[in-house]
């Protein structure tokens, strides 16, 4: 039997989530953001379970957008990260890539440029998160600036994005809205303010385009919460297989550096996933798996190729027998929670070695 960490991915579920806040936010336009190989869940998969009904794609680097043109995909595709070189600029006019314009040394290479093809862009408004942006105060310059310019397209959409969307009673949303709404009133421009946490919970954030990304992943970040809570469906399921099962005395110390000593007699299974398939290596002893369906809980150091589960909830299993990691019912948010990061990096940081099938 060969070594297989599998993940299923589910595009009707992502197709499902994607109309869910469409649902949410009927009058705006869907930027469905497939960034960092949509969240781990394959960007061309992804693309192409989403492209009839979003109006365009949302991608941090050039070339994540340019792998989804060299695969055909043809809607509009924001760059969030913008470009850095003067270069760049007609390669993304020609792919139909919107970079986000963030920083006054964007404006002036578009500047140099001169009268060339006009490029549509987005404008990015510093609200609060003080990352990326221009502040309210630098707004007008920069904006009449941009507008000067006849190598920019005039149907520039002024954008912010949300340092805490996902914290049920974080007065911040409410801070950068008005923020963005005073710099942004009477510009006469389309606005986008809303990631999936603020398209569920905020509609006063709708605007003329919504961002989502873990959501229509089924993912979410708020604290505590699983997205099956906000009636998405996860788009991922990660398996393995268990290659051992032994029973073992009280006192047994297991794994690396012996972390978990048994207490008593045990039956360990070792499945076959570790850190060097993105599993966390962080993981403490008590990570809940599903094996056979039953839930288990893993015991001891999350090593490179293998992690050890207690097998006292499925005392029948076998070698062979399918363990799941997370999907069928166990929230990654759980697993991420165990392991003190947030369900989006869980997704993110599979590697190569991971099969990747359509469910
Ligand atoms: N918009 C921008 C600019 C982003 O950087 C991101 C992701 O971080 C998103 C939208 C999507 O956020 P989320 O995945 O929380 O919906």
């Amino acid at each position: 039997m060969s070594r297989e960490v599998l993940a299923r991915i589910d595009a009707g579920a992502m197709r499902d989530n994607m109309d869910l806040l469409q649902r949410r936010a009927p009058r705006s336009r869907m930027l469905a953001v497939l960034k960092a190989d949509a969240y781990g869940h394959g960007a061309l998969a992804a693309g192409r379970a989403l492209e009839a009904d979003a109006d365009g794609f949302g991608v941090a680097g050039q070339g994540e957008a340019q792998h989804l043109r060299d695969a055909g995909l043809t809607r509009p595709i924001v760059l969030f990260g913008g470009f850095d070189a003067p270069a760049d600029i007609d390669l993304l006019r020609q792919l139909d890539v919107r970079p986000v314009i963030h920083h006054p040394a964007q404006i002036a290479m578009l500047e140099a440029r001169g009268a060339a093809a006009p490029i549509s862009v987005w404008f990015k408004i510093d609200s609060g998160m003080n990352r990326l942006g221009f502040p309210p105060d630098e707004v007008p310059e920069a904006l009449a600036r941009l507008r000067a310019l006849p190598g920019v397209a005039p149907d520039i959409v002024l954008m912010t994005h949300f340092a805490a969307s996902d914290e049920p009673d974080s007065p911040t949303v409410a801070r950068q809205i008005a923020r963005f709404r005073a710099a942004t009133a009477g510009l006469g421009l389309p606005v986008s303010l809303a990631n999936s946490t603020a398209v569920l919970d905020h509609p006063d954030a709708h605007g003329d385009w919504i961002r989502p990304g873990g959501a229509l992943y089924g993912l979410t970040t708020k604290p505590g919460r699983c997205a099956a809570d906000d009636g998405l469906r996860p788009a991922m399921r990660l398996s393995a297989r268990l290659v051992a099962v032994r029973d073992k005395p009280a006192g047994a110390a297991i794994g690396y550096g012996g972390s978990f000593v048994c207490p008593e007699p045990m039956r360990i299974g070792a499945v076959a996933v570790g850190y060097g398939d993105g599993y966390p290596r962080h993981a403490p002893t008590g990570t809940p798996v599903l094996v056979n369906g039953a839930r288990c809980r893993t015991v001891g150091r999350v090593s490179m190729d293998l992690v050890t589960v207690d097998l006292a909830q499925a005392p029948d299993a076998k070698v062979g027998d399918e363990v799941v990691l997370w999907g069928d019912g166990l929230a990654i948010e759980e697993v991420a929670a165990s392991a003190g990061t947030i369900s989006y990096e869980l997704s993110c940081v599979l590697t190569r070695r991971v099969r990747f099938a359509q469910a």
